[in-house]
C-alpha cells in the first residue's frame, strides 16, 4: 500500500483543442437525424457545412490562424477568460473538475499579485 497521497489538480490547463475543431464544428451545425446543416451567420458569408468542409481540408494539425480565417473569429480556438472577457490561447481552470470557470494569464498574474500584497491578511 503507497503513502503517497495525490492532491487533487485544482488547477488545470484550459485550452480549445485544434484538431478537434472540424469535428466539434460539425456536431454543433449538423444535425444528424435530419441529415441537415443549421444555418450559421456570419461575416464571411460561408455557410456551415462550406466552412466544416474547409477546416477538414486543413488537415489532422491546423494552426488557430487557419481556422480563425476560415471561421471569422477566435471562439472556436481561444478560451474567453471570465475574469476580464479576454480571447487567450491558454488559461487555466480553477476548481472541481466540472468548473467552468477560467482566467487568462493577465487576470492570474494580478491575482498573484494582490495576493502577495496581502499575504500577512492586511487590507
Ligand atoms: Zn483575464
Amino acid at each position: 500500500m503507497s503513502d503517497i497521497r495525490m492532491r487533487p489538480k485544482f488547477v488545470r490547463l484550459a485550452t480549445q483543442p485544434l484538431s478537434t475543431v472540424a469535428e466539434r464544428w460539425k456536431r454543433q451545425y449538423y444535425e444528424t437525424a435530419d441529415m441537415i446543416w443549421k444555418r450559421y451567420q456570419c461575416s464571411i458569408g460561408s455557410s456551415s457545412k462550406e466552412i466544416y468542409d474547409k477546416l477538414v481540408a486543413l488537415g489532422d494539425n491546423p494552426t488557430w490562424q487557419d481556422i480563425n480565417a476560415i471561421i471569422g473569429n477566435l471562439s472556436w480556438t481561444h478560451v474567453s477568460c471570465d475574469g476580464c472577457s479576454e480571447y487567450v490561447l491558454v488559461a487555466v481552470s480553477i476548481g472541481e473538475y466540472d468548473s467552468k470557470n477560467k482566467y487568462c494569464p493577465t487576470c492570474v498574474a494580478e491575482a498573484a499579485a494582490l495576493l502577495a500584497q496581502h499575504k500577512d491578511g492586511e487590507q
